[in-house]
């Protein structure tokens, strides 16, 4: 894919002060979202992504994300309508479906607050989990079931990716991998100048920075801004279903994606990518730093409370004695409070650099949103397309850490 996306020769031309409107760095979902987006409506984009495209060592590569409607914290309703809306623009755009319907299961204590303000969120409906999925649950007595059965479903992650950075070459954009921004500066006439590890330097109006697990590290070596972004190791992990079973478990059949809010807090995803397996996972996992990972620090804990989960939980469709079958590895960028980061990055930089950053293990599905938010920052100085989706991102600016570490969560 790389050698097929090609910096075209783009210099400023008449009419231009700079090579390109805006240089994305960091191609995700999010970078690639925001070039799409930036390109669709004639602006000269340049996407810069340090590994191969699509490769494996950020956040976004895989093979599965949830989209769903029971969030606890009702401001990031209008967000994932918005992000719906826009899945199924690109889809059309494309010609090809990256977004596989399901319902969702939100399931745990009736006293979680959290889990009860996702379900009235959601406007999801109570129900007895033994008449539906042949019993494929089975919970604890009390517990609180409660089903979304529209808008909600299983979006394949990296082709994904890989159609938004095609929709966005489509529209234009420049697309470079193997290029790693060490600096971002001011230019000399305004604007930003970015350059590479290589040596090579682009001169751009504006800059919008998503470099998911790196944000920290770079915009503290770049801007000497502190982001309180944790990256961590997290594991996706597939499992055998039952002999019997596989078809009950599909997304053909109606099977859902899933959240518990008990201990140890699990999601799953029903069986699509891989035939006859299923991809159950666990929140959470060690502190990483993104260039120094050891690939397996908390890998053993994390399979083992997913195991015993199954156990007490779906031990009779799903086996777990003899381990996960696929494990992967991914990194989430936590922030204190698990609200993202989209904003001007401010200090000498003002309003040309834009960051989207700290998507707290919950950012994919937003990703199109997202996007379009940091393009229109950038090159309108406001995201529109927010204010008119009733999103308010005024709750995703870096300022509340501002002598209070945890942010939003002070709130709760
Ligand atoms: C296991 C797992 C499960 C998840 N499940 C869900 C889910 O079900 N639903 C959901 O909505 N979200 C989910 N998420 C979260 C979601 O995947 C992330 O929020 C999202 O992928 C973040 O995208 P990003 O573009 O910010 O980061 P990334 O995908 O990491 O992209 C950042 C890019 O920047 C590049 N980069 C870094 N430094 C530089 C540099 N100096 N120069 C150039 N490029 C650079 C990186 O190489 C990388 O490609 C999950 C995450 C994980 C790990």
């Amino acid at each position: 894919m790389a050698a097929s996306l090609a910096l075209p020769q783009v210099t400023a031309s008449a009419g231009h002060r700079f090579e390109f409107d805006l240089i994305v760095v960091g191609a995700g979902i999010m970078g690639s979202c925001a070039a799409h987006a930036a390109a669709s409506r004639g602006a000269r984009a340049l996407l810069l992504e340090r590994f191969d495209l699509l490769h494996h060592r950020g956040s976004s590569h895989g093979e599965s994300r949830i989209i769903r409607d029971a969030y606890a914290k009702a401001r990031y309703l209008p967000m994932v309508r918005l992000a719906r809306r826009l899945w199924a623009d690109a889809e059309a755009e494309c010609g090809y479906r990256v977004l596989t319907p399901a319902p969702h299961l939100s399931m745990g204590p009736r006293s979680n607050a959290s889990l009860v303000a996702a379900v009235e969120n959601a406007g999801a409906e109570e129900m007895d989990l033994a008449l539906r999925w042949g019993g494929a649950f089975r919970v604890p007595d009390g517990w609180l079931t409660a089903v979304s059965e529209h808008g909600g479903g299983v979006l394949s992650a990296t082709k994904a990716v890989a159609m938004f950075q095609a929709l966005a070459v489509k529209k234009g954009a420049a697309v470079r991998d193997n290029a790693e921004v060490v600096s971002i500066e001011k230019g000399p006439e305004g604007g930003v100048v970015v350059k590479t590890s290589s040596g090579e330097e682009f001169h751009g109006a504006k800059c919008v920075v998503t470099v998911g697990a790196w944000a920290s590290k770079l915009l503290r070596s770049v801007a000497g801004v502190e982001l309180p972004i944790q990256p961590m190791h997290t594991l996706t992990l597939y499992w055998r279903i039952k002999p019997g079973c596989e078809r009950n478990l599909t997304a053909k059949a109606g099977f859902p994606t899933f959240s518990s809010y008990g201990d140890p807090p699990v999601y799953g995803t029903p069986s699509l990518e891989l035939p006859g397996l299923i991809k159950i996972s666990c929140d959470g996992g060690p502190p990483c730093d993104p260039d120094g990972r050891d690939w397996v620090s908390g890998d053993r804990e994390v399979t083992e409370r997913v195991a015993r989960w199954i156990e007490e939980s779906m031990a009779g469709h799903v086996e777990a004695a003899g381990g996960p079958v696929i494990r992967q590895s991914c990194m989430c960028s936590m922030t204190p409070d698990a609200d993202f980061v989209i904003d001007f990055l401010g200090g000498d930089f003002g309003e040309d650099v834009v960051v989207g950053a700290g998507f707290s293990g919950h950012g994919f599905k937003m990703g199109p949103a997202v996007g379009r938010f940091l393009a229109e920052m950038a090159i309108d100085g406001k995201a529109n397309t927010a204010v008119e989706a009733g999103v308010e991102l005024g709750h995703y600016r870096i300022n509340r850490f501002a002598g209070n570490p945890m942010g939003n969560a002070k709130d709760y």
